[in-house]
């Protein structure tokens, strides 16, 4: 019956209107150049609130939003005291932003519950969309800040108090939207949870390189920030002899090299970047007396990021010549991995809508991440234009898109009808 079900609500979805609904919410806050800038809890975002408010309302689902500000979709099932079954994403965009990253994941899941109507199923446990608050960490750091307050990753109180380069804060914010955009209250975020799974566009050119069209997501590779500092000596740079300087850039530079040589895995899989390099006191007739730079280093592996600290403290130390030498500790996240029963349902139906998979580790950081804290969590890909993402040439196709909401829609019949 389940498995009749599933088919029945992958085959009802629709690819015309999924992507026509794309592109209404793409003239949400168009760029012009054909991107998106849709900054979260902004009057942008209210309006982006009310589109799909306004579609909810048509089919009669229950919209309301928590006190993190993420927005809730519901259509009940046949049993309303069941945990729901979650899916979705996010609609803030970072300032250049595409029309695809966040948003695919909420038109996916709420072209699935039209779906669900079309074909007239009713599954055993409500199904929610959701759209998760401030996702992109552009507008209020950090991001993935709703899903991370509802999976109790942070504190409501901390993140309603965090503010954005004005100085308005996240409860401030909140406020002003649901003035825009009235919708009823879901209390204190965090509610059980019976699975979650959020549908996305890959931000990488692994399937369309594989001519795949669902990739099945196994989790999200950790992160690791940290900052060096080296502290040398201000002197003259035409009167002090090389044996007598304490310069902190020509150390940083040797930590810097040795750093990229002994991290340049054959397997090619840690990530190391160096995004954010100072110097002071950035004169040229001084010998730089003080180095800051940021080593940012992504890995699935956490034994193979804490491998990778000890060697960056090596060399730091190693390294550092005349001068003092410090590695912090900045900011960072565990690798996650993803329920293996939510991924085999995720390439099961793949398989049987006749799609081609593989499965993938993502690179990014996404909502999911946190909610697979609570519950079962799987997440699908879908393929983008030469991986192209965070920019307005940010592409999908109307075909990819759908066949990623049809696996989607199988996948949650399943998971809401499972005992
Ligand atoms: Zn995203």
């Amino acid at each position: 019956m389940t498995e009749a079900a599933a088919t029945a609500a992958a085959n009802a979805v629709r690819e015309d209107r999924l992507w026509a609904r794309h592109m209404d919410m793409a003239a949400i806050g168009a760029t012009g150049d054909g991107g998106v800038n849709r900054q979260s809890l902004t009057p942008t975002e209210a309006e982006a609130w009310a589109l799909l408010a306004r579609w909810a309302a048509a089919r009669g689902y229950a919209v309301a939003a928590d006190a993190v500000g993420n927005l809730f979709v519901r259509r009940e099932g046949t049993d309303p005291q069941a945990r729901p079954v979650l899916t979705g994403s996010h609609v803030d965009t970072q300032p250049t932003g595409g029309r695809f990253d966040g948003i695919y994941g909420v038109l996916a899941g709420f072209e699935v519950l039209e779906a669900l109507d079309d074909a007239g199923i009713r599954t055993r446990r409500p199904i929610e969309v959701v759209s998760w608050t401030n996702e992109e960490g552009n507008r209020f750091q950090p991001g993935a800040l709703g899903s991370a307050v509802f999976a109790g990753v942070f504190p409501l109180a901390d993140m309603l108090a965090v503010r954005d380069a004005d100085g308005v804060s996240v409860a401030d914010a909140i406020a002003d939207v649901r003035r825009r955009t009235p919708v009823p209250s879901r209390g204190t975020p965090g509610f059980p949870v019976d699975g979650y799974v959020e549908a996305h566009i890959e931000q990488g050119p692994r399937l369309e390189a594989a001519g795949r069209t669902i990739g099945v997501v196994t989790g999200v590779q950790g992160h690791r920030r940290y900052a060096v500092e080296v502290l040398g000596e201000e002197a003259h740079s035409a009167a002090t002899p090389r044996r007598a300087r304490k310069d902190a850039l020509i150390a940083a530079c040797a930590m810097v090299t040795d750093l990229a040589a002994a991290l340049a895995d054959e397997a090619d899989t840690i990530r190391l970047t160096i995004g954010r390099f100072r110097v002071e006191p950035d004169a040229p007739g001084v010998v730089p007396a003080r180095v800051w730079f940021t080593v940012n280093l992504n890995h699935p592996d956490d034994t193979v990021l804490v491998d990778c600290v000890r060697r960056l403290e090596a060399i730091v130390e190693a390294r550092k010549g005349p001068c003092t030498a410090s590695v912090t500790y900045m900011t960072g996240r565990a690798p996650v991995a993803f329920a293996p029963r939510v991924m085999d349902r995720i390439r099961g139906h793949a398989s049987a809508l006749g799609l081609a998979s593989m499965d993938m580790l993502s690179h990014a950081g996404h909502d999911a991440m946190h909610i697979a804290r609570v519950c079962p969590t799987g997440m699908i890909f879908v393929p983008c234009l030469k991986g192209i993402s965070h920019n307005p040439a940010e592409s999908a196709t109307p075909a990819d898109l759908a066949a990623g909401a049809r696996v989607l829609a199988a996948t949650l019949v399943e998971m809401a009808d499972a005992d």
